[in-house]
């Protein structure tokens, strides 16, 4: 079935993507969310005074690193004048100099900056993605919003396979179970409950295991405040690279 991007089933498509190159090019069309679709396209219009005279992605952001990942990073969707700006998640603002300069020291990233989307960043073992892929105002999708994106979820998470699933924030963490448990893994009830370094074991429905890490976001509110500093972030990943070690 052939579907147009501004269909609200469009990222039904996903599930025909045999490689992650193809999902991420069928996702960078997708139009499914008019209200983010909006949003995107008139931030890029009114850039902030200092990206003045750039030009603006403002599409959606597709994932970023290896497609053989052992560690999935997820995040909750990109900033107005970071991700949507320069088309690279968690590139070109203060959250992705905080991640990146983590990743970096944890062995996955090649270089502690990711300024632009041709500065050479390479991402090995790891992959940085979103439940949602395009910059919502205030930062805040709504659930169904979340629901419409979720298929572009769903198959990185088949093609990819990994065995260690990061959250950042509780947002995250909650798209990752909803999502997990569509698929048929074994979601227990009540849900585990979001926290920094809080770890749940899961099975899939063909035996297979994964561990969700918790993880405080990267935002400026957490990283500023002390609520999330270097140190703690590093111990997240130092886990996940225990966790998916062969
Ligand atoms: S948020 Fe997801 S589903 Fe909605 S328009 Fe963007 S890519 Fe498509």
């Amino acid at each position: 079935m052939t579907r147009v991007p501004d269909d609200p089933a469009y990222p039904l498509v996903a599930a025909s993507a045999g490689t992650v190159d193809e999902l991420d090019g069928m996702l960078v069309e997708c139009r499914a969310c008019p209200r983010l679709v909006a949003w995107r396209e008139a931030v890029a219009a009114a850039p902030r005074a200092s990206f003045r005279g750039e030009e603006y992605w403002a599409r959606p952001v597709p994932g970023l690193g290896d497609p053989h990942a052992q560690v999935l990073v997820v995040g909750l969707a990109p900033a107005a004048h970071g991700g949507n700006r320069t088309g690279r998640m968690f590139t070109g603002d203060k959250s992705g100099d905080f991640l990146i300069a983590s990743l970096h020291r944890a062995g996955y990233a090649s270089q502690p900056t990711s300024v632009r989307a041709d500065d050479g960043l390479v991402l090995t073992g790891l992959r940085l993605t979103a439940p949602v892929h395009c910059a919502p105002p205030d930062n805040a999708p709504t659930p169904d919003e979340r629901r419409t994106c979720a298929p572009w979820l769903t198959r990185e998470l088949r093609l990819i396979q990994p065995s260690v699933v990061v959250a950042l924030g509780g947002f995250a963490w909650q798209a990752m179970l909803a999502t997990l448990g569509e698929q048929g893994w074994q979601v227990p009830r009540p849900r585990p409950r979001f926290a920094h370094g809080a770890e749940a074991p899961l099975t899939g429905p063909d035996g297979q295991a994964l561990t969700l890490l918790g993880s405080f976001h990267v935002s400026q509110q957490n990283t500023f405040t002390g609520r999330l500093t270097p140190q703690m972030l590093d111990d997240v990943f130092r886990r996940a690279r225990e966790l998916s070690a062969p």
